[in-house]
């Protein structure tokens, strides 16, 4: 499997996954021109893209779909929560694919499943895809809390993209108003270090080599304070030798190839 996050956080998020001749991706919150240009770095293109999985409505894992749809007809995959909230807002085709929220879809050599992941937008998932040697990486972004439906479903990935998203001291002394800092912290808001650190630490025990650390606050947290929590927590459980990244806000990351 190749992995590559080519955006994360805030301004946008999409995730690259390419197994034989199978590419999708997982979310599109860019314009459609700057995902065509990540991918041909990556000698790829909107026009091989096989299928885009939706975590959820919200504009920066959706950005780019309304051009992705009408010029490259991508088929996308969204539950029907994120669908009713996406169509009253941007153009969605018909042939978008609306699914309960535990679904499970084959693309190509690929096998796509999804779980529940709390939030505040109509509905969220996460998925865990797997190919035909079952290499699986799991993807967990925007979580409000951590649930036993999260944990299991990424027990036994080989490589995981988990949020980070924030250290709660700075949401607590920053800048932001009450609402946001309670939005922020609230069990549907996101994830903060030291949870991503117990997430990690349970991925670690069931097997993880690589996880990419994403989805990090611009304003409430740093690079260096998600990493080195993590860090900590992974070398302290014995498990240093997992390969800990922080996948970039703006240029794509490597995961795996
Ligand atoms: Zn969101
Ligand atoms: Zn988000």
């Amino acid at each position: 499997m190749i992995i590559y996050t080519l955006f994360s956080g805030s301004s946008g998020n999409c995730v690259y996954v390419k197994d034989k001749n199978t590419e999708i991706l997982i979310d599109a919150g860019k314009s459609a021109g700057a995902i065509e240009k990540s991918l041909a770095a990556l000698n790829s293109s909107l026009y091989g893209i096989k299928a885009i999985f939706l975590t959820h409505e919200h504009t920066d894992h959706t950005a780019g779909l309304e051009i992705i749809s009408k010029k490259h007809h991508v088929p996308i995959h969204i539950t029907h929560p994120s669908y009713k909230a996406l169509s009253s807002l941007t153009y969605l085709p018909s042939c978008a694919r609306r699914h309960d929220i535990r679904y499970e879809v084959a693309v190509g050599s690929l096998k796509i499943r999804s779980f529940e992941i709390p939030h505040d937008s109509n509905q969220n998932v996460g998925y865990v895809i797997e190919n035909e040697d079952g290499e699986k990486l799991g993807i967990a972004t925007d979580i409000g809390h951590l649930t036993e439906e999260i944990l299991s479903s990424l027990t036994g990935c080989n490589y995981a993209i988990i949020e980070s998203n924030h250290d709660t001291g700075m949401v607590k002394s920053g800048p932001y108003p009450l609402f946001l800092k309670q939005r922020i912290l609230s069990d549907r808001g996101h994830l903060c270090n030291e949870e991503c650190a117990r997430l990690a630490l349970h991925l670690a025990k069931s097997g993880v080599k690589a996880i990419a650390l994403a989805h990090l606050s611009r304003e409430n947290n740093t690079p260096d304070k998600a990493f080195s929590a993590i860090k900590r927590a992974l070398d302290d459980g014995g498990f240093s030798k997992i390969d800990l990244k922080v996948a970039s806000p703006v240029i794509s990351t490597c995961i795996c190839k």
